[in-house]
């Protein structure tokens, strides 16, 4: 089994006294695949050769390349592409998916499945092995978290996500894609923490992320830039084509820098703030060397998440407390499709309720709750389980008056 390599406090400021400052290296306006090609250019990866290599894109999603969800396959082919020239062991490609998503399906979906084979790379599906416990040292809110065994079969991990905006966390980069290595519901768990520890003022979900980058950080990473999504990211968003590449050895400067491109302040990503000082991984982009200098002239300013979604849906009162961004993600969704309809369904006040999160205490009756951290609340209204439910079966549950209150958790 391959050892992750977590990057101390210590080793990194040895290395930035040692070495100077680390690299990041940012190439724009060629597409995904000659982006990420030439970004990794400006690194220098001899010490890859005769690795064990495993790519984690972000492929959460079962959807095509051109939406914004996941990863482009052209950015992961120029990565494979510069590898084999390296003369690398062997190339794998691995994820776990959103809860309820089949991973081979999503890959079809994301373009991964004609591209790998092409190039003869194992599409791996994380959630097929046990996980791998890992116990968090010193923990904001996990003491431990379960990690998918494969992450640690292979020497080298690059991190590969699609630049993205995100309602709860600011951004999804580098670092939050390695969420994506957590087992099945783990995923899940970290959206549904209580709030132990008081004196942390960050959402839970941050702290929990912080967690989980103290024991896995990618090694290296290549973000493609090439169509994010912004505004109600990660899946409630519009495509972004803002066509740019970051790739570095050092986890922390890639998505620096990749904020940057995005127009996001780092002062809004409150787990990579948390991160900087927990792993002494530096969040000023001025200890960083960023390639090329110029690299500013690419900057294409992400839409931000909106703070209030129900603004958009005349009639519509949305109750969220401490609900994650999958549930909102269909919130929306739902509502695009179906808000029309949903006239005849409105209360004694006019507006058609609907609550979603762990938090709900209180709501009118009839009141549509959304997903299982709702069912408390079931008596109260329509309960839709799920976690999240997709946007139809809330429309069949409120339609046909099919609540689900004696169903099984998922
Ligand atoms: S039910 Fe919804 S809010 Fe609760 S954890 Fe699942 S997706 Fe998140």
């Amino acid at each position: 089994m391959g050892q992750r390599l977590i990057i101390s406090g210590k080793a990194v400021w040895m290395y930035l006294l040692m070495k100077g400052k680390p690299v990041v290296s940012v190439s724009a306006q060629s597409g995904p695949f000659e982006n990420v090609r030439n970004a990794l250019s400006q690194l220098d990866l001899s010490s890859l050769k005769g690795k064990r290599i495993l790519i984690k894109p972000n492929v959460g999603r079962i959807a095509p390349p051109e939406y914004g969800y996941n990863t482009h396959p052209q950015a992961v082919a120029a990565i494979i592409e510069t590898l084999r020239e390296i003369e690398v062991e062997e190339i794998a490609i691995g994820e776990s998916p959103i809860v309820n998503v089949d991973t081979f399906k999503a890959f079809q979906r994301a373009g991964f499945t004609e591209m790998a084979a092409r190039y003869g790379v194992e599409l791996i599906d994380f959630n097929s092995k046990p996980p791998v416990v890992k116990q968090i040292n010193h923990p904001r809110i996990l003491n431990e978290t379960k990690i998918c065994q494969q992450v640690y079969d292979y020497d080298i991990l690059i991190s590969v996500p699609v630049a993205k905006t995100h309602m709860h966390t600011g951004v999804t980069l580098g670092i939050k894609n390695m969420k994506g290595c957590l087992y099945r519901h783990e995923k899940v768990k970290y959206h549904q923490l209580e709030y132990i520890k008081k004196e942390y003022p960050e959402k839970t979900l941050d702290s929990a992320i912080s967690d989980l980058a103290t024991v896995l950080l990618p090694d290296i990473t290549v973000v493609d830039g090439y169509i994010g999504m912004e505004g109600l990211g990660p899946s409630g968003g519009e495509p972004k084509k803002s066509d740019f590449a970051v790739a570095s050895f050092n986890p922390m400067g890639a998505d620096v820098v990749a904020c940057r491109l995005m127009g996001v302040s780092i002062d809004d990503v409150a787990h990579l703030k948390i991160i900087s000082k927990r792993n002494k991984l530096s969040c000023d982009i001025a200890d960083y060397e960023v390639l090329p200098a110029n690299y500013e002239q690419y900057i294409a300013p992400y839409q931000q998440p909106p703070k209030e979604i129900s603004f958009k849906f005349p009639g519509v009162e949305v109750q969220d407390v401490d609900s994650c961004s999958a549930c909102l993600s269909t919130i929306m969704l739902f509502l695009n499709r179906f808000s029309d309809e949903m006239n005849d369904y409105k209360l004694c006040d006019g507006k058609f309720h609907i609550a979603i999160g762990k938090g709900i205490e209180k709501a009118m009756e009839g009141t549509v709750f959304v997903g299982n951290c709702t069912r408390h609340m079931k008596d109260k209204g329509i309960f839709v389980k799920g976690c999240p439910p997709v946007a139809t079966r809330i429309y069949e549950a409120i339609v046909h008056q099919e609540p689900d209150k004696n169903e099984p958790e998922v």
